[in-house]
């Protein structure tokens, strides 16, 4: 898709600032402090859609936000919606580049034991740097982080689509929420606020591709959001293949970290590991899966590949293929009887390219 490149705009980022910064904002514009409470409250909680809607705040107050600060970080490019009832968002940055962000009624297919759910998968970057060999967004290489008024917005908007509240939250859409660390921890500082309560901190998860940098920051800092591992491959050798951050840190490393972080949180893991045939589903996979998996209380999200249409696969992604049916489900029986917890997640939407790993397809999102 080609995109005129608007300027980016003059305007203060007001979204995603913390109450503190917001203050400061309006003393910087000769406003008075106290009104800065007010706003955050308005922006987040209440969800005003516009300056002017903050009836509340005088009417020059008023005006003169609008013509400082600017109210969308993004802008809604286009939706689709999956016959599950999965919907879609393309959204354009102030700069042009375009991201993706997810709205799925339920993460898992096992409805019977798992409550009932709208989770917003967001993205963190435009593109990403990591190359992982299933994934679409790998091909538009890392463009830059989005701002936590980027991150926040997401939500806000998606939130305009749905007369549900989104009642969970993933970073696993486009790029490395790592990273970006500081932005995301700043959005998910927002969701959380007392003042604003849009979601719980035990709603939302973080997943990584394995960068131990982030992990141990992320148990040092003592988060209270879930962390979710993206594994894929129970050897060094294939995961290397799969995701080439593990040259960088392999599993033992991983794990160490892993370990470190449940000591320091009291937190379990989950570990997210797609099915490819011929790969990784063997029986031989399932035990060395059992053995990573269980050096902290933790649970194995099972994930179906999607083919993904590469211009030029080569290596190994010319070989990705998803398993079959009968070999997805004889490893999820395997891995119940090693006593590993197991959950099946649907990979939701893949019918509008929405499904894991499948970001960037449809609109042939270039990141500018
Ligand atoms: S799977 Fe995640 S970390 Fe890997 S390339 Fe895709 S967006 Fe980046």
């Amino acid at each position: 898709m080609t995109t005129t490149q608007p300027k980016p705009s003059s305007k203060h980022a007001i979204k995603g600032l913390l109450p503190g910064e917001l203050a400061e904002f309006f003393v910087s514009i000769g406003e008075p402090k106290y009104r800065a409470a007010q706003v955050f409250k308005r922006l987040y909680a209440q969800q005003a859609d516009s300056f002017e809607a903050m009836t509340e705040l005088p009417a020059a107050l008023r005006k003169h936000l609008a013509e400082t600060a600017e109210f969308r970080p993004l802008e809604l490019a286009h939706l689709q919606q999956s016959a599950d009832g999965t919907k879609k968002f393309l959204f354009r940055l102030a700069d042009g580049r375009e991201i993706e962000t997810v709205l799925i009624p339920s993460e898992s297919v096992e409805e019977d034991c798992a409550p009932k759910r709208l989770t917003i998968c967001v993205s963190t970057q435009v593109g990403c740097a990591l190359n992982c060999k299933f994934c679409a967004t790998a091909s538009l290489k890392m463009k830059r982080n989005l701002t936590a008024g980027e991150i926040v917005e997401q939500l806000l908007q998606a939130q305009h689509h749905s007369d549900k509240p989104i009642t969970n939250l993933v970073f696993m859409g486009m790029g490395e929420p790592m990273l970006n660390y500081d932005n995301v921890m700043k959005a998910v500082e927002i969701f959380t606020h007392p003042d604003v309560q849009l979601l719980g901190a035990r709603r939302i998860t973080l997943s990584t591709a394995g960068m131990v940098e982030g992990i141990r920051k992320m148990a040092d800092e003592n988060r209270a959001i879930k962390l979710a591992l993206s594994l894929h491959a129970t050897t060094d050798g294939l995961r290397t293949e799969l995701m080439p951050i593990n040259k960088k840190h392999s599993l033992r490393e991983l794990g160490d970290a892993l370990e470190y972080y449940y000591r320091k949180t009291g937190s379990p893991v989950t570990y997210e590991y797609i099915l490819f045939e011929g790969l990784n589903d063997k029986d031989e996979d399932a035990r060395r899966l059992q053995r990573i998996t269980r050096r902290v209380p933790s649970k194995v999200n099972v994930i179906p590949f999607h083919p993904i249409d590469f211009t030029n696969p080569s290596g190994i992604s010319a070989q990705l293929r998803p398993t079959s049916a009968d070999a997805f489900h004889d490893f999820i029986k395997r891995l119940r009887e090693l006593d590993v917890t197991v959950m099946i997640r649907s990979s939701s939407g893949k019918d509008i390219h929405a499904a894991c790993g499948q970001l960037a397809l449809s609109h042939g999102v270039e990141g500018a």
